[in-house]
């Protein structure tokens, strides 16, 4: 009886053990199920990222290789086409009203970069056409305006004109001359603007003849010429802002496309001031802002 009862008590703590057991081998079961598949998860894991990271290497390669070796409109450097000689010879026929903003004899260290602060705050890409000769001194400021999007076209070197204007082939020397001090200014070796600003205007001058002469060499050489159909006569001695806006206005009224002639030599200062009323002045007459870069492709 004694010896039942001893059974008898310990019975339930025999059951104890086994529970304990059981729980620990279900427990044994369950990590060596576990961990495998934690450990394989993790190394699919691993596995996926290193395809991610091989996948980021090889886009990486790919971005680097067309970095190395961009195409001519990738580097955004303007190809002159049939259309886009059409365009430039074309440009005062359009329909919408449009206004390019040009800048020649440039570039200068005292107003340059003030026209380059007003043309960002507004967000207008304009067109400057600068001489080789201070292309040399400021390539920074050269760089920044074509950086900042801003077409770099060719005003040739000298400004001298008995020396640019002494035949054709001295025409087209400046602008190479010019053209090589750009392409060192911006790191470019292969820019070409394609675009002339005669000094003076290509009409109306004692040179006109040579430079009618010279259309068709530049032609042949992949240039083509732009002139103007308004200005603020920064360069007419006008004094004031008041006198130069009201210049603007009488040579923008009842025209769609404006070519506006100012200048950013170091003497303008005027101009740089008049700016911000120039750009109000033809945004409340409806004009949006266009670039070389839109016609010269
Ligand atoms: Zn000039």
């Amino acid at each position: 009886m004694k010896i039942q009862l001893i059974e008898a008590y310990k019975q339930p703590k025999n059951y104890s053990i086994y529970v304990v057991i059981t729980i620990i081998i279900l427990i044994l079961i369950a990590l060596c199920v576990l961990i495998p598949i934690t450990i394989k998860n993790k190394g699919e894991i691993a596995k996926e990222s290193q395809k991610q990271d091989e996948n980021a290497i090889a886009m990486n390669t790919t971005n680097s290789i067309s970095e190395q070796t961009p195409t001519e409109e990738e580097k955004n450097l303007p190809i002159l086409t049939e259309t886009g000689m059409q365009n430039i010879s074309n440009i005062y026929c359009s329909e919408e009203k449009v206004a390019y903003l040009t800048f020649d004899d440039g570039p200068s260290e005292s107003v340059t970069p003030l026209i380059l602060d007003v043309l960002k705050n507004n967000n207008i890409k304009a067109t400057f056409f600068v001489l080789g000769s201070r292309v040399e001194l400021s390539p920074e400021l050269v760089k920044r305006a074509y950086d900042e999007g801003h077409y770099i076209a060719n005003h040739g070197y000298s400004h001298v004109y008995k020396q640019i204007y002494a035949s054709p082939e001295s025409i087209l020397a400046e602008y190479t001359q010019t053209n090589d001090a750009i392409r060192v200014a911006i790191g470019e070796p292969e820019y070409q603007s394609h675009l002339l600003r005669f000094p003076g205007g290509s009409r109306g001058s004692a040179y006109e003849d040579v430079i009618q002469q010279s259309i068709e060499l530049l032609k042949t050489n992949g240039i083509t010429y732009l002139d103007w159909n308004a200005l603020t006569g920064d360069s007419e001695g006008k004094k004031t802002k008041e006198a130069m806006l009201q210049r603007l206005q009488e040579t923008v009224e009842g025209k769609n496309s404006v070519v506006i002639l100012m200048h950013d030599a170091s003497d303008k200062i005027l101009t740089y001031e008049v700016l911000q009323d120039v750009i109000n002045y033809l945004t409340e007459q409806g004009y949006r802002f266009g670039n070389m870069y839109d016609l010269i492709k």
